[in-house]
């Protein structure tokens, strides 16, 4: 039985042979692109709880991913795992859109408390893209507008349109010719806050003169997959004003940072500024898929009141096991006061990358909020933070690889990680970090 605050065991050489002969098996029946095989990855996870995930071979490791931000109260949280189980006994699906389940209610009664400023009538959904894409549609609605405006290293998912809006190549390029192209691309304000800002206004302003007019303004208040890019001052706050006033919705994609990742409930408070639309996904639920894109009702009233066909929905909308996963979490989040936790420990992670960036030449700069924290390597290899995260793996410590060089390592642990936990992964990392540079 997994206690969840323990330190690594490794019965086997990482990946064992029974993770081995499970990619074998992946392999051919798994499109190619999903799973990277190689000599280094994967394991296969077979149980998890709090910190810890043990593989098909019996190996016990720490999680700093907190299975990519979803787990913020630790996996298999108590409280969440009961809630869900509670609710599969009774009514495990219902009709989302048409007859709801009850529990529908309380969870979007519950978002609407805990959303910032006026926020609070909703469009549940399953996957963080496609809460993006509710997103949009409530914009465009709103507006009459359909031009885009995103940035670069934007991540909000991959399905058509929310790809529209993420501005890696690597993940356009095959799908280009049908995606939508009134969407341009401003940098982004982490470098020069106050050049990205005159950039989105030029853009904003060519896109009145060339068309289509630009609606929607959708940013990530902390960029995660471009490599945990913080904002300067006064960036959204620049995007606030951009959009007051001039039928523009100014969108943040908080499915990373949602929920106390960034050691505030939303990252959007670190600046002070409401958007008109909030994503959310990930940590919602801490362990099952749903998310949600939450509005003011002024706004959420573009859409026509449903006449027996909702023009946006889905099958499994309000999924009651899932509500009943996210309102059990939310209350862990709130009872175990874990929003000031990943403050606290994001502070100690910080302190540690800060002390790796003086100490080790290689380690060129630390940056992220709360328990949202990235390393930059620069050590003349290719993907140093890729190669840092296998020898990682190999010592008992799943960490990820952010940004399109894989160069920034991503530490973004389970809040619920103790501090022996978080100590023991760190010390793993500066010794792999510390051999690299010698
Ligand atoms: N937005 C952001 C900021 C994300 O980090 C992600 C996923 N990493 C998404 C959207 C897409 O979420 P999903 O993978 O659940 O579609």
């Amino acid at each position: 039985m997994l206690t969840g605050d323990a330190l690594p065991e490794l019965r086997t050489r990482v990946p064992g042979p029974r993770s081995r002969a499970l990619a074998g098996r992946l392999a051919a029946v798994e499109s190619p692109n999903i799973t990277r095989v190689s000599p280094d990855a994967p394991i296969f996870w077979s149980a998890a709880r709090g910190a810890n995930v043990l593989d098909a071979d019996g190996n016990l490791f720490i999680d700093l991913t907190a299975g990519f931000g979803v787990a913020f109260a630790g996996h298999a949280n108590p409280g969440v795992v009961r809630a869900l189980a509670d609710q599969a006994e009774v009514l495990a699906h219902a009709l989302g859109d048409v007859h709801p389940a009850d529990i529908k209610v309380r969870l979007l009664e519950r978002l609407a408390v805990l959303a910032p400023g006026d926020l609070g009538v909703a469009i549940l959904a399953t996957t963080g893209a496609e809460a993006v894409e509710a997103a949009l549609k409530t914009a465009v609605l709103a507006t009459g507008r359909a031009g885009i405006l995103a940035f670069d290293g934007a991540y909000h998912g991959l399905t058509y349109g929310a790809l529209a809006t993420t501005s890696r190549s690597e993940f356009r390029a095959p799908f280009e010719r049908q995606l939508f192209r009134g969407v341009r691309f401003a940098p982004y304000g982490d470098r020069d806050a106050a050049t990205a800002l005159a950039e989105a206004e030029r853009l904003l302003d060519e896109a009145e003169r060339d068309g289509p007019p630009i609606g929607t303004v959708i940013v990530e208040p902390v960029q995660g997959r471009a490599g945990i890019r913080v904002p300067g001052p006064g960036f959204l706050a620049g995007l606030r004003r951009l959009c007051d006033g001039r039928e523009r919705v100014l969108i943040f994609d908080e499915v990373y940072t949602g929920f106390g990742r960034t050691g505030r409930w939303f990252a959007c408070e670190h600046a002070g500024i409401v958007p008109d639309v909030i994503v959310v996904g990930k940590a919602l639920s801490g362990a099952l898929p749903i998310s949600a894109a939450i509005a003011s009702g002024a706004l959420m009233r573009a859409w026509p009141p449903s006449k027996g066909e909702a023009i946006h929905t889905s099958t499994f909308l309000g999924n009651p096991i899932a509500c009943a996963a996210a309102l059990a979490h939310l209350d862990t989040i709130e009872a175990e006061a874990l929003v000031e936790r990943a403050a606290r420990l994001g502070a100690v992670v910080r302190a540690r990358l800060d002390d790796w960036v003086a100490r080790y030449p290689h380690a060129r700069s630390a940056r992220g909020l709360g328990l949202l924290q990235g390393l930059v390597l620069d050590d003349g290899t290719e993907t140093p933070a890729a190669d840092v995260a296998d020898a990682a793996l190999g010592q008992g410590i799943i960490v990820l690889a952010e940004a399109p060089d894989l160069d920034v390592l991503a530490i973004t642990p389970p809040a619920a990680i103790t501090e022996r936990q978080l100590g023991h992964a760190l010390d793993t990392i500066e010794r792999i970090i510390a051999a690299r540079h010698a």
